[in-house]
Parts: structure tokens; C-alpha cells; sequence
């Protein structure tokens, strides 16, 4: 049998195990920084591997520490999962769906959880690697900064890693299929809020008013010229209003004082957000003057961009062609306009983030969906990955290693 063989097939022995914690994990959904009793699970199943445990990093965040038994090396690799739920109310009807109202694992965090718990628990049967493997288990990824209180609360000083890596299920590749890319895997998120403000009045009287309203069509049409007509066709933005609140809509003959727009911007360069921001403030400011009313936007930085190091990148495609083969691996994977707070993480420490196919989206089974579930059939395919990309890091030597075994 070939290592990889082996290797899945132990992972594979564990299943039954790893997949009924998954759905306990599911069964009890909790969201962003209230990750109590999964965070406690998690603590309990990495102290009964003989795992060293710190909890309350990043408020309910875990960390687990194994340094490995093949001799003295100052290298260490940190693997992320994220623990959060999403507030909404779930329709799988499966026997263990949520239990809680208005709170389910539409993302699939069960499932990342209950893979790295899977791979803790091979490499804690099998120590002999040389260095120190940390295994991260986030809270807070939907939205909340979950990576970033971990990084204030020391995670990277603490538990020093000299690399990290992370996945995230992903519904419309097949089981078992990996995807990356060496650079850009997700975008950065922004959001902003533009409060367009004239002067009401009659509408049947439009000249004794200032219009918010019309302002408001020509600056949602002028922003679309933004990604459009100033971007570089080959960088990658998206400029979206989302929403808009003009006026009463059982008020037919009257002109609001106010509209507020709100939206989101995707980018994946500092360069580029930059440049729409510049370009948003200066329409804003020029409708605002056009049509003689007050425009203000206020824009907020959410998430930078995912940005893998190519070098890592590469060592996720190697693993992955390895484990399963050149054909179950798209290593140009075309990035994500969507947002990931490991980003914050991919800021501190190169590394890497990959998508493991788990299948379900041509049955609508996609993320954030009310009838969304983990796939338990890759939880041995992402231990895999994980195991095989500390393995292979480790095993690298450098000048700072001293290998004494
Ligand atoms: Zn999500
Ligand atoms: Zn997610």
C-alpha cells in the first residue's frame, strides 16, 4: 500500500467517530465569539489526544499544540478551522439539524472543525515529525473579526507559526477535487453607506424642491462607470449598491429630503480599492454639486483580500496531486469575489488557502443556504490535505532546523 493509501485509509477508520462529533457540531450551532460548547468539545477531544490545550484566544478561540517526537526543529505550521454559525433558520429536515432556532452551519464551519479534529488526531498517533504543528480552531469567521481578536489576543507570538494554512468546503467542485491559485483567492470587502440629501417637497411642485431621489438614479448609474471606465480591464473590482431607502412608497405625490444608499466593493489590490474610493468620493461630490444637495459617503475597510504565497500554493497543488491525482486538482483555480477573514491571518504569516470540493451545488446545496450541509464523505480527504501539507513542510530543512533525531 502507498503512504497515501495508508494515510487515507487510517483516516477513513476514524469516520464514524470524526462524522458523529461533525454532527453534534451541527446539531448545536453557535454564532460568531459564542462558540462556548463547540470551542469546549474541541478542547476536550484535543486533551484526550494528549494535546496541549489553551483556550479563550480570540475570546473562544482553541489552540492546540504538538511538537513532534523526530527530533529538535524550531519549524511550525499552524492549520485553521473556523467554529461560527450563521443566523439562519434551517430546512434540511436531516436528524441532526439544528437545534436552535434561527441559527444553523450553512457554511460548513461544522465541517472544517471536525476536519482538523480528524487530523489531530492521526498526527497525534503519528509523532515522528520534527517541528511543531499548531492547529487553530477560529471563532467569529462570518463578519465579526474572529482571525483578527485571535492575532490581538497573540496568536502568532504565542503559538509562533512559520506558516498557516487553511480550507473552506466548497459546494461546486466535486468530492474529493481541490482547488487553488498562487495569488489571489478571495477579495477584500468593503461596505459604504451614501446618505443623499436634498429637499422634499409636493410632487406635483419639483422645482420648489431638490430632488434626492434623481440625484440618487444618476449615482448609482455613475458609479457603475467606475469598475467600468476606470479600472484597468485586467484588475478585478466589483462596485454594488445593494439597497435603497427614497421616501414612503404609499406616498406617491412627495419628494423625500433624504436617500441613503448602501452597498459593497470587491477588490483585490490595494491599489485598486484605493482608486474606487478616490472615485466614489469625487462622483459623490460631483452629483452632489450637479444637482445642488449634500452627498456624504462614509466607506468601511472590512476584510482585506485572500492572497495566497505562490510558494505555499504550490506545495497545496503537490499535496493534492499526490494524494488524489493531477486530474482532481485545479491548482488556477479562478478566485472568489467573496470575502475570508483568514485573510487577516494570510497578513501576518505566508501560507495558504484552498477549497475542497465537496459537491451538492447542482441541488442548490450551496453555501449560506437554508438547505446547505457539510459533506462527511471529504472530512478524510481535508485531513488528508492537512496531515500531508504539515508532513511535507516540516519535513523541509533549512538553516534553522537541527535535526537531532
Ligand atoms: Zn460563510
Ligand atoms: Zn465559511
Amino acid at each position: 500500500m502507498t503512504p497515501q493509501k495508508s494515510l487515507l485509509t487510517e483516516l477513513y477508520s476514524l469516520l464514524p467517530e470524526i462524522q458523529g462529533i461533525r454532527q453534534r457540531i451541527h446539531a448545536h450551532p453557535e454564532l460568531g465569539f459564542q462558540e462556548l460548547a463547540t470551542a469546549a468539545l474541541v478542547a476536550d477531544y484535543l486533551r484526550q489526544l494528549d494535546i496541549e490545550v489553551h483556550e479563550q484566544v480570540g475570546k473562544t478561540g482553541v489552540v492546540g499544540v504538538l511538537k513532534g517526537t523526530a527530533g529538535i526543529s524550531a519549524r511550525s505550521i499552524g492549520l485553521r478551522a473556523d467554529m461560527d454559525a450563521l443566523p439562519i433558520h434551517e430546512q434540511t429536515q436531516l436528524p441532526y439539524q439544528s437545534t436552535i432556532a434561527g441559527q444553523m452551519h450553512a457554511c460548513g464551519h461544522d465541517g472544517h472543525t471536525a476536519v482538523l479534529l480528524a487530523t489531530a488526531a492521526y498526527l497525534a498517533k503519528h509523532r515522528d515529525f520534527a517541528g511543531t504543528v499548531h492547529f487553530i480552531f477560529q471563532p467569529a469567521e462570518e463578519g465579526l473579526g474572529g482571525a483578527q481578536a485571535m492575532i490581538d489576543e497573540g496568536l502568532f507570538t504565542r503559538f509562533p507559526c512559520d506558516v498557516i494554512f487553511a480550507l473552506h468546503n466548497w459546494p461546486s467542485l466535486p468530492p474529493g477535487h481541490i482547488g487553488v491559485n498562487p495569488g489571489p483567492m478571495m477579495a477584500a470587502a468593503d461596505s459604504f453607506t451614501v446618505t443623499v440629501k436634498g429637499h422634499g417637497g409636493h410632487g406635483a411642485h419639483p422645482y420648489l424642491s431638490k430632488d434626492p431621489v434623481v440625484a440618487s438614479a444618476q449615482l448609482i448609474t455613475a458609479l457603475q462607470t467606475i469598475v467600468a471606465r476606470n479600472v484597468h480591464p485586467f484588475e478585478s473590482a466589483v462596485v454594488t449598491v445593494s439597497a435603497m431607502q427614497a421616501g414612503n412608497i404609499q406616498a406617491f405625490s412627495v419628494i423625500p429630503d433624504v436617500v441613503i444608499l448602501c452597498g459593497t466593493v470587491r477588490t483585490f489590490s490595494d491599489k485598486v480599492q484605493a482608486q474606487i474610493m478616490q472615485r466614489m468620493q469625487q462622483i459623490c461630490d460631483g452629483i452632489a454639486a450637479t444637482f445642488d444637495m449634500t452627498i456624504q459617503l462614509d466607506y468601511q475597510k472590512l476584510f482585506p483580500a485572500t492572497i495566497n504565497t505562490p510558494e505555499y500554493a504550490e506545495l497545496v497543488a503537490r499535496t493534492a496531486t499526490e494524494l488524489f491525482g493531477a486530474d482532481q486538482v485545479d491548482a488556477n483555480l479562478i478566485p472568489s469575489m467573496g470575502a475570508e477573514d483568514f485573510s487577516f491571518m494570510l497578513r501576518q504569516r505566508p501560507g495558504a488557502y484552498f477549497r475542497l470540493g465537496q459537491g451538492g451545488a447542482e441541488q442548490g446545496r450551496v453555501l449560506h443556504n437554508a438547505n446547505f450541509d457539510f459533506n462527511d464523505a471529504v472530512i478524510p480527504q481535508g485531513a488528508a490535505m492537512f496531515v500531508r501539507i504539515a508532513q511535507n513542510f516540516l519535513a523541509q530543512t533549512t538553516t534553522t532546523t537541527l535535526n537531532l533525531g
